[in-house]
């Protein structure tokens, strides 16, 4: 509990041990009635005050003037009792929201904990402990075991595993070794490093996430601005109600305490507490659970978008496979095969592309920069370097046309990577990528999850589309596709939607931001490294795990599910309710206990959607 809730709880307990005294005191009249009034003010100052404040600006018709009529009435027609317990049980149900709501934030804020506290500099001979923000890029930072680490870097020196969990949700451990990419927020186990950072802290991975996590709760869903928007005429309304309650039967059959103690009832109970807090809460939950499992959602709208998803179309590479490819096989046409190797490992050394960095891998030469200049990577075909004076074409077949160099397939399966030097063909690297191992399963489980249709495409060739296509269980493969007609692909099947389906392209965010903004809903995955997957997807998966994706529509269908129960439950036990205090047939105790009791299952309802461990 915060210390504002414990202060409520302390008031809530005072309050009531006043009002019990209040009750076997041997008091009447005013006496009773300032005796009374003790707890009450006690019980509910704050209520009143807002209520006050709200009149002030305009804004009337909240629940705390729902209460603060119905108390100030109940008080009037000398129920004191009723006031008092009434503000108490009130009090009661905004001590228990206050608890949900925070138990949610701190699940969403437990991955906040990936905030590192401080980096160690070296500045001279020793060590500095300073604000990560106020490190530069190129300096170099020691990461101590059990340390975070604070800003993405390399390693300069050491070796050690990182704990990702805080990032993935993956307990799986990974290692680290001299050169290789190491990302803030994960937490350094076994050794120390040294580490030269690449990017100043507003731009690391960890930056980005709390950035994005800080804001997924200003995008809101259709169910919440529904809610917003019922209330704004739901209380006016419930207000309107009353007034007639007690006017027109008043001035028809008389007997006008009866009519305003009905007319006050009616006010209590309408309170549609339940409903604006459970349902903005049930979507926090759904985002904080997902974010548990390492599945950032960048807000609750796009939970509700995915619930409905009926197509599912994935890129090949990096996103179903590896995306790290071993070079299976070099034909060289004149020159020998490391140096063929060399030539496409220099023209792609700029570029990110899977493919360049397996091949920049497989060569054992050490690169030289200097060697290469004028690079253009041409998005689905590959790239163009000047390489010791002569243009370099590494890439597909498309490349090798449009720079005319008469190349010819190969008799082997895999990626095959063509060279031209100055437009003469000079043979081909072959490599090969693998499915990931949980590629199958997530294609199966997204069946399992309702969705209709899965597809890949993809730029690689079709005799490479269609073996994985086949192994994995897809529904429909398209091959050889520049990025620009993957885009035409998600229009065509973007119009291949039933109904309310929705479609969804999950990416790794290489050369595909176009189709993950197109699609109802872009998922990025392997966001660890891709600082343009964060900014381009709707959802960012922290793993690489295709599988997830099918976690992150249970999730979604689930938190949906609970909104919805939510929704019918509140409302229908308010509309009963209601109509029984408007009937005479329900007193404020009663109506109190309804809309108490009623928030607390629909806040506990709410919190079922933080729980995704078994989705
Ligand atoms: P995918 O759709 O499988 O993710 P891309 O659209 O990224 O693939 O690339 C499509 C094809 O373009 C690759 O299969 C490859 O033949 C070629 N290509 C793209 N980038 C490169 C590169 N940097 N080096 C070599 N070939 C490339
Ligand atoms: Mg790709």
């Amino acid at each position: 509990m915060t210390p504002k809730q414990r202060r409520l709880l302390a008031r809530i307990l005072a309050g009531g041990a006043l009002f019990l005294l209040a009750q076997l005191a041997p008091l009447a009249g005013l006496s009773r009635a300032a005796l009374f009034l003790v707890p009450y003010a006690l019980a509910g100052w704050d209520v009143l005050y807002r209520a006050v404040r709200n009149i002030r600006s305009g804004e009337i018709f909240d629940e705390n003037f729902l209460m603060a009529v119905a108390t100030i009435g109940a008080f009037a027609l000398g129920e004191y009792a009723e006031a008092v317990a009434v503000m108490l049980f009130y009090q009661v149900g905004e001590l228990f929201q206050g608890y949900a709501v925070g138990r949610s934030r701190r699940s969403i804020a437990a991955l906040m904990d990936i905030r590192p506290d401080y980096a160690n500099v070296e500045r001279g001979d020793g060590l500095e402990q300073v604000d990560p923000e106020q490190v530069g890029v190129g300096d170099v930072i020691v990461v101590k075991p059990g340390e975070r680490v604070p800003l993405d870097g390399t390693v300069l020196e050491g070796a050690s595993t990182l704990d990702t969990s805080a990032l993935t949700g993956e307990s799986l451990p990974r290692d680290v070794a001299c050169g290789d990419e190491i990302i803030s927020g994960c937490v350094n186990l076994s050794g120390a490093l040294r580490v030269r950072v690449t990017h100043p802290f507003g731009e690391t991975t960890v930056a980005r996430i709390l950035d994005l996590v800080e804001n997924a709760s200003s995008r809101k869903a259709r169910a919440e601005n529904f809610i917003t928007k019922f209330a704004r005429y739901y209380t006016p309304a419930v207000v309107g109600g009353a007034a007639a309650l007690f006017v027109l039967p008043s001035l028809a059959f008389g007997n006008w305490t009866e009519w305003f103690r009905r007319a006050l009832t009616f006010l209590v109970i309408s309170c549609p507490c339940a409903l604006v807090i459970s349902v903005p809460l049930s979507f926090f939950g759904g985002i904080g659970g997902a974010s548990k499992r390492g599945i950032l959602v960048k807000g609750s709208n796009y939970l509700e978008t995915l619930a409905e998803a009926g197509i599912v179309v994935f890129d090949k590479t990096g996103t179903l496979t590896r995306g790290s490819f071993d070079v299976t096989a070099i034909h060289p046409n004149e020159v020998p095969p490391e140096d063929l190797l060399e030539m496409a490992a220099l023209a792609e050394l700029l570029s990110d592309h899977p493919i360049s960095r397996s091949l920049k891998a497989a060569c054992r030469r050490d690169l030289d920069r200097g060697r290469v200049r004028d690079v253009t990577e041409i998005a689905g075909e590959g790239v163009q370097a000047r390489v010791d004076g002569r243009l370099i074409s590494a890439g597909n077949g498309k490349l090798m046309d449009r720079v005319g160099a008469p190349w010819h397939d190969c008799h082997r399966t895999g990626t095959i990577v063509h060279v031209a030097a100055d437009g003469r063909y000079m043979g081909h690297v072959v490599i090969s990528d693998t499915v990931k191992p949980d590629a199958q399963q997530a294609v199966r489980t997204l069946k399992e999850a309702g969705v209709r249709k899965t597809v890949m495409l993809t730029g690689d060739s079709a005799r490479v589309g269609e073996a994985v296509g086949t192994q994995l269980g897809l529904d429909e493969v398209r091959a050889q596709l520049l990025p620009a007609q993957k885009l035409e692909q998600i229009e065509r099947l973007l119009g291949e939607r039933k109904g309310r389906e929705k479609l969804v392209f999950v990416g790794d965010g290489i050369n595909d931001a176009p189709a993950l903004s197109r699609a109802d809903i872009g998922i990025a995955m392997g966001a660890m490294g891709s600082a343009a997957a964060i900014e381009a997807a709707d959802i960012v998966l922290m793993d690489d795990q295709p599988s997830k994706v099918a976690t992150a529509i249970r999730i979604a269908r689930r938190t949906l599910r609970i909104v919805r129960q939510n929704i019918v439950f509140a409302l229908g036990v308010k509309a009963v309710v209601l109509l029984l205090g408007a009937m005479g047939l329900a007193n404020m105790w009663a109506a109190v206990f309804a809309d108490v009791g009623v928030s607390v299952i629909a806040i506990l309802n709410a919190m079922r959607a933080l729980r995704t461990r078994n989705l």
